[in-house]
């Protein structure tokens, strides 16, 4: 499956049903609303209130995923986005944002540092992968090598 196949696809499913003629803002609050389902699960993933076994959680994940996936898709479509030009368009941002991985260095070692150090403390200090400290001089790094 392709991404823009999928979301034609999606969109005459919905017209099929007449679900298309919504607010974007509606769809928008379902998105949310499958957010907040797969941020439950995540908790759950790292042991917050967690009940079941990784496999079924999993299971339960991806479902949650894909039932996000549909609300955005849908969001995009409503809005004249195609979603497969856009994930190109990010791609390429992406990719000009950090193409020289040496001067990118500093940052994403710093970045990966702090995560290493936060995986570990939720591992309980086991199998925690071997990094190097960050400088004690440098700035902090964003919480993601991103940025905002
Ligand atoms: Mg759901």
């Amino acid at each position: 499956m392709h991404v823009r196949e999928y979301q034609r696809w999606l969109e005459a499913w919905d017209r099929a049903r007449g679900w298309d003629q919504v607010l974007p803002a509606h769809t928008l609050a379902h998105a949310v609303e499958e957010l907040g389902e797969v941020a439950r699960l995540v908790l759950q993933w790292e042991g917050y209130k967690g009940a079941e076994g990784r496999a079924a959680l999993q299971a339960r994940l991806a479902e949650e995923l894909s039932d996000l996936f549909v609300f955005l898709f849908k969001l995009a479509y409503q809005t004249g986005v195609d979603v497969e030009d856009a994930l190109v368009r990010g791609q390429e941002k992406a990719e000009s944002r950090y193409a020289d991985l040496d001067e990118a260095g500093d940052l994403l070692a710093r970045y990966h540092a702090r995560q290493a150090e936060q995986l570990a403390s939720w591992a309980g200090g086991e199998d925690a992968p071997a990094v190097e400290a960050p400088d004690a001089g440098a700035a902090d790094p964003p919480a993601s090598p991103r940025g905002a």
